[in-house]
């Protein structure tokens, strides 16, 4: 059975909400990579990251995304100028989305932005992507992503782009496919000093 929840950003300007969502049409995972903590980092890292410094984050097919409240708060970021474009707010830095592009039918979700969820709506969540973090590999956490996690977002994406699920994007304008706001890249000598904490 699928439901719908709703996506608000910590102070509630931006809202939205995500549809049929299962543990059967999402993948829900706790990403430990450098650039996630560094994104993070530059929204400020309380309440978005564990006590690992890992960024829980659900992955959907952007259709099942909708924003209905607080576009003119929406922000864009890129880490380096071909990183993932990361959506937050700007009224409270909650971050509300990782993309790589509109042609990819994929978005990940923050779960700080998902709130009053369990992985009982989700499905149990995989720690990946731990190899770079400082300090080793938190518990149960993979050092990549293991083989049964990407063949099964493969198959999602898979479905997700015969049944046309990239479109509408949340965080693409409909008409033109544009970002809804134009991605600040960050400085390297700011992403450096983010990267070293
Ligand atoms: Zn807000
Ligand atoms: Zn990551």
């Amino acid at each position: 059975m699928s439901t719908a929840i709703p996506l608000r950003c910590r102070c509630g300007a931006v809202q939205g909400t995500v549809r049929e969502v299962s543990p059967s049409t999402c993948c829900n995972v706790v990403c430990y990579c450098r650039d996630c903590l560094t994104f993070a980092r530059y929204l400020g890292e309380d309440g978005i990251v564990d006590a690992h410094g890992g960024t829980p984050i659900v992955q959907f097919a952007p259709a099942q995304v909708e924003i209905t409240a607080g576009f003119d708060r929406l922000r864009s970021l890129r880490l380096s100028p071909k990183g993932l474009l990361r959506w937050y707010t700007d009224c409270c830095r909650t971050p509300m989305g990782n993309m790589v592009s509109a042609k990819v039918p994929f978005v990940g979700i923050p779960r700080v932005c998902l709130p009053g969820t369990t992985d009982a709506v989700f499905g149990p969540s995989v720690g990946v992507n731990a190899r770079s973090r400082v300090g080793g590999v938190p518990e149960g956490a993979h050092a990549g992503a293991p083989v049964g996690l990407l063949l099964r977002i493969s198959r999602l994406m898979f479905g997700w782009w015969i049944r046309g699920k990239g479109r509408p994007s949340p965080f693409f304008d409909p008409q033109t496919g544009a970002p809804r706001v134009a991605p600040h890249v960050l400085p390297l000598e700011e992403r450096r000093r983010l990267e070293a904490g």
